[in-house]
């Protein structure tokens, strides 16, 4: 009897231990596979572009936090290095938005240190303009340039119908991450999914007012080109203008970039010159985020004009502000081809 009162409390003592185990096994389980932050969804998107999306479409939606990697002013980021700071704050992160195509030089870093973070690629499916050759650095930088900048240029987000996809799946994988987290946890899934639905319909729909704007003023613009043959030559200090130019019709006949540690010297500027010179270029579109010293210096040598346009890569962290820089930018294009 004694034996098998032993046998009974062994057996109850095994049971218990079992069921505590499992508890705390499931209690991390959901820990890891939630959120990694209070319950929250906490998605971090790894530049300002990306960030904005991030703001409109989970406005006001519970439990999900939107964060940028890069401070507001960071810029592109073409030689950005991450650190300690970012690693961290990628630790805390349930979900990482990124904009793709190469412009992420970081990306295997984060992968290798953290291989099973959600990573939205939000220029998957879109296809990108091949990056134009820069001619004018000597030999070493264009090298450098190559395998820094990559094959395609990663600046979509310039062009209004190439950004509202990216909208749509950074919708999509955000919506599909939610929907296959653990449903443990306090989470209100389709109310969740519901407002980053009507959200995303908003921004969408701005912006594709914003896109009509734009090709409106194409048509335009190609139409009287066509007619009266005008040179619509245009020199870039930054690839990302090349999205916009493409679409209103513009020939960017080459890059000077200005967003890397290239530096000009008086030959190679003395060889733009003479380049615009003989091309007969109008138009020299630099960037507020970037100095305009070589540009002016160029305008005051040839009968190119410096227009200065915005790539949306800073500003004020305001939810309209890429409809903002846009219309600006719009407004810029329209000056310089009165
Ligand atoms: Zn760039």
């Amino acid at each position: 009897m004694i034996r098998k009162l032993v046998q009974l409390f062994a057996v109850m003592l095994l049971l218990t231990i079992i069921g505590a185990v499992a508890i705390r096994y499931s209690g991390l389980r959901t820990e890891t596979m939630l959120s990694k932050s209070d319950g929250k969804i906490k998605v971090v998107t790894t530049f300002y572009p990306i960030y904005l999306i991030g703001l409109n479409i989970a406005d006001q939606v519970e439990n999900v936090e939107v964060d940028s990697l890069t401070k507001l002013n960071t810029g592109c980021l073409h030689d950005y290095q991450l650190t300690t700071e970012d690693m961290k704050l990628i630790a805390t992160a349930d979900v990482m938005v990124i904009n793709g195509g190469g412009m992420e030089g970081f990306l295997e870093d984060v992968t290798a240190n953290y291989p099973n973070l959600t990573i939205i690629d939000t220029s998957q499916g879109i296809s990108m303009l091949p990056n134009i050759n820069n001619t004018f650095a000597n030999d070493t930088s264009t090298a450098e340039e190559a395998s820094k900048l990559g094959e395609y240029n990663a600046h979509v987000w310039l062009d209004p119908k190439l950004y509202m996809k990216q909208i749509e799946n950074f919708r999509d994988g955000l919506l599909h991450y939610i929907n296959n987290a653990d449903q443990g946890i306090n989470l209100e899934i389709e109310k969740i999914t519901k407002k980053i639905n009507q959200n995303s319909d908003i921004y969408l729909n701005e912006v594709q007012q914003l896109d009509q704007q734009i090709e409106n003023y194409s048509n335009r613009i190609t139409k009287s080109s066509e007619q009266k043959s005008i040179n619509r030559k245009a020199v870039i200090f930054h690839d990302s203008f090349a999205y916009l130019a493409n679409y209103v019709g513009m020939e960017v006949t080459f890059t000077v970039p200005l967003d890397s540690d290239t530096a000009l010297s008086a030959g190679d500027i003395a060889e733009i010159v003479d380049e615009v010179k003989a091309q007969d270029i109008k138009y020299l579109f630099t960037e507020q985020q970037y100095s305009d010293s070589i540009a002016k210096q160029i305008e005051e040598e040839t009968n190119a004009k410096v227009y200065i346009i915005d790539s949306v890569v800073t500003g004020d962290g305001a939810k309209d502000s890429y409809l903002k820089s846009m219309i600006n930018n719009l407004d810029v294009l329209k000056t310089a081809t009165q």
